[in-house]
């Protein structure tokens, strides 16, 4: 690149557009000169892509900041209600690239880089995302901010800026190893920080009661360490709108007066050790699906963040001219799963300790304020604990918690008198065993409203995890309601910027407005069997499927056929999502095969991606085994590449993005009961792929809208389950009842894809064998047979894609934009507000120079 990007850059502008906002070419290509030499201090001729990037990305920004100042001060002047989104996780995916789809700049910025001499895909291939979280929960976050610009409703984004995110996934010898996350090294464009709204949270000590001068009992923290929050604010811009929110993530640092007694004692190097202490905080994002069990770290990370962020909203509502009793009537605060929930012991400190408000007035507001949004039935994840840890970290919030759990109980003992059991079940404090915090329980009963993320989901909820408090809600005088919020994604990201192969092709159609009113696909239909349209969209998919075959050729070195049927599964790994289920049908073809060399097969290229914990040893494990197989089968030459497998290192939203629109086939497999909703299966439907899938979260929404006749169901339901499990399950009694299954099993355990070492994959096959806990040996023959019944279809192109088309004609429901009206109509009452621009000449004209 520093070869060939003799660019030429520098031009004189004759008109007078401003320099830092204009969009002529001229002035855009004098813009990124400029930023390249002002901002990264190079000359064209030593610059590397990175320092291109940069300049290109601050170009974009000064674009944006407009927008966003504006926007900043409309919410000011109009005192408006604001949602505040608090998410432990924030998985942006790249920004340059949206910006410019948003901004609608696309075609002028691509225009002023080629002229420069530069390639756009490579300038927005050198950014590193943000990797501020491990998957779905994350993703969502960052789509319903999305969303929630475009839709012009006031928000901001509460959470951590970590410096480490999610760990890069290597791939060697088939094994993953994780690579530190090293995405702030060359700098973040994106972020501005502001030290000037930084906050003090406390850790530690004790605390003290106190009578204050109105005769009234107080209680006051003394703490054993305070650290101090910097925001670091992100603008998130809407859809061609002004709307740019604001995305703020906290970073922890030692105060100035860092152990002051420690440095006056000329223990300067004790005190450098606090500081560092002080800034572990903030360090690493945790992987999932690992037991929390003494990562007080976490909990630290989750006050800080929340503290930091309640801190903010009391500080900007009062600032505002705004009595303290109407927070709840101007902040709406969403906790995204319970990870944010320790807000409802902080925001009660706050206003009973910090402002002296009386408590029931204090737990009104309180409750008036939040909504939580459950993410998961999984019992292993839901937050709890250990008493002696918060005591020993929050001392003053334990004891908030007793007294919110105390006024609970007495309203319970009411409603059921003398069921100790219901008292036990519904307690914000387990006391079966070691005691613990219950986050979710904390959540429930300090909110208004509890939702789910898919109707299923939804109805498990209230069925299993929040049973006790689903029947106390619905008799009596509670303030708390359950109700169902079905996830989405954004179309602009996931179709617009991933797919503009499809993007042009739909347009050319309908118009644009789909991107904003996702229903309007509906228009498709009638295009379903008009065989012109048919024939223009198979050229699509074709396309995007060779793309995708380049790309992996590129970083792989695996060559795959772009006819053959792409079979796709992408999402973290995990035993309940049961990526090995997919593994077995792949040894069930290849035995075929090897029982049948001629064998008449529709060619598959079946695509795995996704990332385990660090510490998930069955889930790497599975990983193994998929580049295993994938070994074997596309090495072995009787297979003539009629069955290829490939894992794609790395899965994050970059990665993803060409991954979601070359599909053919999405593997959404999950026992039914276990996925709360997913959302990569929406991402999927909406590129034109079929599914194959269970009735399982928000497949089940996606099956009744696109027709079960357009969906490749199969397996037991989640009532089906629940009773198989119930009636005691014996797994190796369905292992010696199915030929197929019994032979694809004896395969892995006779070492053929270990090089004969019967011992790697036997952690994988006992489990199976002997337990079994996410049924794959119930669910393999009917997944099989769907899966020939998907290659029967795939052979009548025709009308697979006609299935395809009504499949993206019947997406409109999962756009984010729904999901958030949803929450803004029913929970949050948060009506959309116009922002006018004002005129960076206009601010410079009021500076009183
Ligand atoms: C959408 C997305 C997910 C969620 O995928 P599921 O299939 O719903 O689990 C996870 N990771 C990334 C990078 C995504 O883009």
């Amino acid at each position: 690149m520093v070869e060939n990007t003799q660019s030429n850059l520098a031009v004189t502008v004759t008109g007078v557009e401003d320099d830092r906002t204009g969009l002529s070419i001229p002035t855009l290509r004098r813009a990124l000169a400029d930023n390249l030499f002002y901002l990264q201090g190079k000359f064209p001729r030593i610059a590397t892509p990175n320092d291109y990037y940069m300049a290109l990305a601050y170009t974009v920004r000064d674009r944006l900041l407009q927008r966003w100042l504006s926007t900043i001060r409309t919410y000011l002047e109009q005192n408006v209600k604001v949602v505040s989104y608090l998410s432990a996780e924030f998985l942006l995916g790249p920004h340059l690239e949206n910006n410019l789809i948003n901004l609608g700049i696309y075609e002028q910025v691509q225009q002023a880089v080629t002229e420069s001499g530069l390639d756009l895909p490579t300038l927005l291939a050198q950014e590193e995302e943000p990797g501020l979280g491990n998957g779905g929960l994350g993703r969502l976050a960052a789509c319903y901010l999305e969303s929630l610009a475009t839709l012009e409703i006031p928000a901001v984004g509460y959470g951590l800026r970590y410096e480490f995110g999610i760990f890069d996934q290597e791939i060697q010898e088939g094994w993953q190893v994780e690579i530190t996350d090293k995405w702030l090294q060359y700098g973040n464009p994106w972020e501005i920080a502001r030290p000037e709204a930084a906050q003090m949270v406390k850790f530690g000590g004790h605390t003290e009661v106190y009578t204050d001068n109105q005769g009234a009992m107080r209680v006051n923290w003394i703490p054993g360490q305070e650290v101090k929050g910097i925001p670091y604010d992100t603008p998130i811009l809407g859809y061609r709108v002004n709307t740019a929110n604001t995305l703020r993530l906290w970073k922890a640092e030692a105060p100035e007066s860092f152990d002051f007694e420690a440095f006056n004692l000329g223990d300067y190097y004790g005190s450098v050790d606090a500081k560092i202490v002080s800034e572990n905080i903030t360090k690493v994002l945790y992987p999932n699906d690992e037991p929390l069990q003494g990562k007080q770290l976490r909990l630290q990370q989750q006050y800080f963040f929340v503290s930091c962020a309640l801190q903010d909203m009391i500080r900007i509502h009062l600032r505002r001219g705004n009595p303290i009793e109407t927070f709840h009537e101007k902040f709406a605060v969403q906790l995204n799963d319970t990870h944010p929930s320790i807000g409802v012991a902080e925001l009660m400190r706050l206003l009973v300790d910090e402002h002296g408000m009386g408590w029931e007035r204090a737990w009104e507001i309180t409750q008036q304020t939040f909504g939580y949004t459950n993410h998961t039935l999984l019992p292993e994840a839901l937050e709890k604990w250990p008493l002696d840890l918060f005591r020993r970290l929050l001392p003053r919030h334990l004891e908030i918690i007793y007294e919110i759990n105390r006024r609970f109980l007495d309203q319970v003992r009411i409603q059921y008198p003398d069921d100790h059991e219901k008292l036990a079940q519904l307690s914000l404090i387990d006391e079966s065993g070691e005691r613990y915090v219950r986050m979710a329980h904390l959540a429930t009963v300090g909110s208004h409203t509890i939702n789910g993320v898919a109707e299923l989901h939804t109805q498990l909820l209230q069925a299993e995890v929040l049973q006790p408090f689903a029947e106390l809600f619905a008799v009596g005088n509670w303030r708390q309601t359950f109700t169902n919020v079905t996830n989405g994604v954004t179309p602009r990201r996931w179709v617009a910027l991933s797919n503009p192969r499809l993007t042009r092709l739909i347009t050319s159609k309908i118009g644009d407005r789909w991107l904003t009113h996702l229903d309007d696909l509906r228009q498709l239909e009638t295009f379903a069997d008009d065989p012109a349209f048919q024939q223009e969209w198979r050229q699509v998919k074709q396309a995007v499927k060779e793309d995708l075959a380049n790309r992996i050729y590129k970083q792989q070195g695996i060559a795959i056929n772009p006819s053959s049927l792409f079979d796709i599964q992408v999402k973290r790994i995990h035993e309940y999502k049961r990526q090995h289920l997919n593994v077995l049908h792949i040894i069930t073809l290849y035995d075929r095969l090897k029982q049948n060399p001629n064998l008449d097969l529709v060619p598959r290229t079946f695509i795995f991606g996704g990332k385990a914990a660090p510490g998930y040893v069955m889930a790497k494990l599975m990983i193994k085994l998929i580049n295993s197989v994938a070994e074997t089968v596309n090495n072995d030459p009787t297979v003539r590449d009629r069955v290829k497998v490939v894992f794609i290192p790395d899965y994050n939203v970059t990665n993803s993005q060409p991954v979601y629109p070359a599909a053919d086939l999405s593997e959404q497999i999950s026992t039914a009961g276990k996925e709360a909703s997913g959302t990569g299966n929406m991402k999927f439907s909406l590129n034109g792929a079929l599914t194959i899938g269970t009735l399982d979260g928000a497949n089940v929404e996606i099956r009744e809208e696109v027709g079960a006749e357009n969906f490749f169901r199969f397996g037991l339901s989640a009532d089906e389950v629940a009773q198989l499990k119930a009636g005691g399950y014996t797994p190796q009694y369905y292992y010696q009842s199915n030929v197929l299954l019994k032979s694809a099993i004896d395969l892995i355990d006779s070492g053929l894809f270990s090089g004969g070492d019967r011992e790697l994959f036997r952690p994988l096959i006992n489990s199976l064998m002997n337990e079994d806990p996410y049924l794959l040996f119930v669910d393999y023959p009917d997944y099989i047979e769907c899966q020939s019944q998907v290659s029967r279809a795939y052979r009548d192109s025709e009308h697979w894609t006609r299935m395809s088309i009504l499949n993206v004609a019947r997406m409109g429901k999962f756009s984010s934009d729904r999901s958030i009206r949803e929450y803004s109509d029913r929970i949050w009452h948060t009506p959309p507000v116009k922002v006018e621009l004002e005129a960076y000449a206009q601010t410079k004209a009021g500076l009183s120079v």
